[in-house]
Parts: structure tokens; C-alpha cells; sequence
């Protein structure tokens, strides 16, 4: 299957979580099969070559780079939302497209040195992302890059993660 039949699939929901909202759904591509490894394949394919851990935030990103992490080899650092860790190395709180948010990163997930890549479902803001990557930083590691299928470029995340190398499968 080709990445742009894949991604094809993506739903859009208008109005979800609020009003004005299209939200982006990536349940059907998660539920085909042959999507679902076409699109884990090329975010395999984006995560630069020198990439020593991913890291993800819960919930969807964990699925995609588990399944990332798996192909190439790589573990992966599972950014929480709050309240879920017995141990939290650092937290950060961070404004989303719609309301706020606080994610944690467990302690021992990263090691001071580590080029980690941040695999995504859907960039909007660039909240989410840099949230993560300031906790990548206090870690002591770095962000080699971020993978994500889905770019909303209206809502200016490449721009506010200058400086980070950004590989979306598809911009819209
Ligand atoms: P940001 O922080 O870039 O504004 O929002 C990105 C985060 O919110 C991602 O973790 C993503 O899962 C979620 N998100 C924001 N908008 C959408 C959307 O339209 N569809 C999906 N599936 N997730 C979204």
C-alpha cells in the first residue's frame, strides 16, 4: 500500500473536542492492517538514522512508536500525562490547541547524552512536541528529530519548534 492511501484514511471529525474543532481521527488507519505498517514503515524511514531512543506521549503516540521502536530496533521513552507514574524525573506544562496540559517523564527512561526522536500522531501547535522536548533537554539528552503523520500547518507547530527537524507523512 502507498503512504498517500494509507493516510487517506484519516477521518475528519468537525467539532470535536469543541466547537470549531476539525479533529483529525486516525482510527481507521490504525484498524487496517496493511495501512498501519505502511505508515509505521515510513515513520521507521524518517526517524533519522541517528536516533538511540524514541519518546512518545500517551496515548497514540505510544502505539505508533512501539510499533516504530519494534522495526528499527530503538526503545522507547513513554511521556505521561500526570498523575500515572510512581516516579517522575521532570515535569512540564504546556498549552494545547484546546486547553492546557501537563506531561511527566519517567525516571530512567532517558540517559544524559541520548539523541531522541519524538514520534507523533497529529502536530498542531507544536505544544505537545515542545513540552517534550524541553523534558528530552532537563533530561540532558537531545531531540536528533520528529516524526509525525499528521501536520496541521495552519496551526504553525513547524514554527514554533524552530531549530527541530520536522518530517510530517503528510502536511495539511
Ligand atoms: P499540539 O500540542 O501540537 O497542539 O497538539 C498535538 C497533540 O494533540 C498530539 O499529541 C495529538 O495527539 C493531539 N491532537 C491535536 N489535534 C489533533 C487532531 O486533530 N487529531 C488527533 N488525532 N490528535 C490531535
Amino acid at each position: 500500500m502507498k503512504v498517500d492511501e494509507a493516510l487517506d484514511l484519516i477521518a475528519e471529525i468537525p467539532d470535536f473536542p469543541e466547537p470549531g474543532i476539525l479533529f483529525r481521527d486516525l482510527t481507521p488507519l490504525f484498524g487496517d492492517p496493511a495501512a498501519f505498517a505502511t505508515v509505521i514503515d515510513a515513520l521507521g524511514d524518517v526517524v533519522g538514522p541517528d536516533a538511540d531512543v524514541l519518546a512518545a506521549v500517551e496515548a497514540r503516540g505510544f502505539v505508533l512508536a512501539a510499533a516504530v521502536g519494534y522495526a528499527r530496533g530503538l526503545g522507547v521513552a513513554l511521556v505521561r500525562k500526570p498523575g500515572k507514574l510512581p516516579s517522575v524525573a521532570a515535569r512540564v506544562d504546556y498549552a494545547l490547541e484546546y486547553g492546557t496540559a501537563t506531561l511527566e517523564l519517567p525516571e530512567g527512561s532517558l540517559r544524559a547524552g541520548q539523541r531522541v526522536a519524538v514520534v507523533d500522531d497529529v502536530l498542531a501547535t507544536g505544544g505537545t512536541v515542545e513540552a517534550t522536548a524541553k523534558l528530552v533537554e532537563g533530561a540532558g539528552a537531545r531531540v536528533s528529530g520528529v516524526a509525525v503523520v499528521l501536520e496541521l500547518a495552519a496551526l504553525g507547530g513547524r514554527a514554533r519548534l524552530a531549530g527541530l527537524p520536522v518530517t510530517a507523512l503528510r502536511t495539511c
